[in-house]
């Protein structure tokens, strides 16, 4: 489904990733976990097709499209999407208009008319409640005051509306209690399907205690340096990274 080859990237004249190589099958749910700085959230930021980042050389293929030919918005179209791609606060636009749009706009790319008004609301109000939310969240402008935790939810209901083939996910336990991080896990799990894939990208094991990764890697510096399956993270979690260091340089 996804092909990254030997990518390059480079931010602000310095090279942050440097040789990443990376294969998701579709069905799969795959976790990265790496140190602060190490490039995760640069590797699905450029997947995703977000501005600043200058692919010095290497390939991403998504169903054998080559994904740095699209824009952004082709891109989310095509299926490939991250979460909180949309601007974290839009003051004045309610979350509501902003779901819509953006659901419209999928259709739109796949020559389909807009979804009715009835049935738009009753497909939100089905996925609020799944994510236990309030319905006052739609009226609210996007992520305008909400906490951490809602805004975490609020992307994951924006992934339960759009359905992406490939979901990216970057820390989405990230300042979440317990009681949040599995609403936002059971979310995520509705979402896993044998045609959708998921890429988290995680600090922390906990996570994984919910939503289990079938494929872990560990990302330092750039690169890809060990790739497991969900045990890694817990060996991770208790020898922390350098031993992984020291093994991929020996
Ligand atoms: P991670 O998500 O693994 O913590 P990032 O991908 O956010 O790491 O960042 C990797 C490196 O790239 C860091 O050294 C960070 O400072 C740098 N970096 C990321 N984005 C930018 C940017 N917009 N401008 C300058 N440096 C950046
Ligand atoms: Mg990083
Ligand atoms: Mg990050």
């Amino acid at each position: 489904m996804l092909e990254v080859k030997d990518l390059h990237v480079t931010v602000e004249g310095k090279e942050i990733l440097k040789g990443l190589s990376l294969t998701i099958n579709p069905g799969e749910v795959h976790a990265i976990m790496g140190p602060n700085g190490a490039g995760k959230s640069t590797l699905s930021a450029v997947i995703a097709g977000k501005d600043g980042y200058e692919v010095t050389s290497g390939t991403i293929t998504f169903e054998g499209k080559d994904v740095l030919e699209m824009d952004i918005e082709e891109r989310a179209c095509a299926g490939l999407l991250l979460g909180f791609q949309y601007p974290v606060e839009i003051p004045g636009v309610k979350n509501i208009y902003l779901l819509k749009a953006a659901l419209n706009a999928q259709r739109a790319a796949r020559g389909e008319d807009e979804m009715p008004a009835p049935e738009f609301m009753k497909l939100v109000r089905e996925k609020i409640k799944f994510m236990k939310m309030d319905s006052s969240f739609l009226q609210r402008a996007v992520n305008e005051g909400f906490s951490g935790g809602e805004k975490k939810r609020n992307e994951i209901l924006q992934m339960l509306l759009l359905q992406p083939k490939l979901a990216m996910l970057d820390e989405i336990d990230s300042g979440l209690d317990i009681d949040a991080m599995k609403v936002v896990a059971d979310g995520v799990n509705s979402l896993r399907d044998a045609n959708r894939a998921i890429l988290m990208v995680t600090h922390y094991q906990r996570l994984l205690d919910h939503i289990v990764p079938d494929v872990v890697h560990v990302l330092v510096d750039g690169r890809i340096v060990k790739t497991g399956g969900k045990d890694l993270a817990l060996e991770l979690e208790s020898r922390g990274y350098e031993w992984v260091l020291e093994e991929s340089a020996a």
